[in-house]
């Protein structure tokens, strides 16, 4: 069967790397969480120190970056690493969360993880999710989605999930820290959220994750049957 690009964006805590996975397992295809890429680099800036407002100290620190992907069986998915150390637990805590858009707001920063998004999806058959992959990082991707939900609702998914890691965090934190995110992921120069012209919405307001992803499954279906040679 064809393989193809399937780029998933849209605003925070919409169940994007949910749908990404379930998606990806369905059709054996790789799946790349680029909001991880983000946040290891966010990781790395608050233990160096690095200061963002510094082009020098940024381009050191992105030569000190190595991030890659191994697949945990048993989550299913691939865990993000740094500089060979599995930072998958920590990059999800809240501390990063409130830095993180601030850094992939950086122009050079954002520049060297498209680059290396755009390695990974050089063979096709692959499911990325993030902000800016249907716009930016493949502008050709034969399927795009852009996901949004009620905001109280992210917020409510979102708490459900850092308590399930052991982070209690009040609701009224939470609803500040996704729109706050959304601004500045919306706003910034360097490949802004927004929706690609070509690209589906879909609202997961009301929606389970199963359904999220055969909404996309059944995308992917009825693209490949009208590319049938
Ligand atoms: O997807 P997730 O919420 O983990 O992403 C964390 C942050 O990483 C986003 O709020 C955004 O600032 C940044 N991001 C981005 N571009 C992407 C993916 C994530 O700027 N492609």
């Amino acid at each position: 069967m064809q393989r193809i690009i399937i780029a998933l964006d849209g605003y925070s805590s919409c169940g994007k790397s949910t749908t990404a996975k379930k998606v990806a397992a369905k059709l054996g295809y790789a799946f790349i969480d680029t909001g991880a890429m983000y946040r290891a680099v966010s990781l790395y800036c608050h233990e160096h120190h690095v200061t963002l407002t510094n082009p020098k100290e940024v381009d050191k620190a992105l030569d000190n970056i190595h991030i890659t992907f191994h697949f945990n069986e048993h989550r299913g998915a691939s865990d993000v690493y740094l500089n060979g150390l599995n930072v998958e637990d920590e990059i999800r805590k809240m501390y990063i969360s409130q830095m993180v858009s601030e850094v992939s707001a950086v122009t050079t920063i954002r520049r060297a993880m498209v680059a290396q998004q755009q390695k990974m999806g050089k063979g096709k058959g692959i499911v990325m999710d993030g902000r800016d992959i249907g716009t930016k990082v493949f502008p050709n991707a034969e399927i795009k989605v852009f996901m949004t939900a009620d905001p109280v609702i992210r917020a409510g998914r979102r708490q459900i999930e850092l308590l399930e890691k052991g982070e209690m965090i009040g609701i009224d934190e939470i609803l500040e820290n996704l729109k706050k995110r959304d601004y500045i992921d919306s706003h910034r120069e360097e490949g802004p959220l927004t929706q690609a012209i070509d690209a589906t919405y879909m609202d997961t307001s009301y929606m389970t994750l199963d359904e999220q992803a055969e909404f996309v499954l059944m995308l992917h279906d009825s693209f490949v049957s009208r590319n049938v040679k």
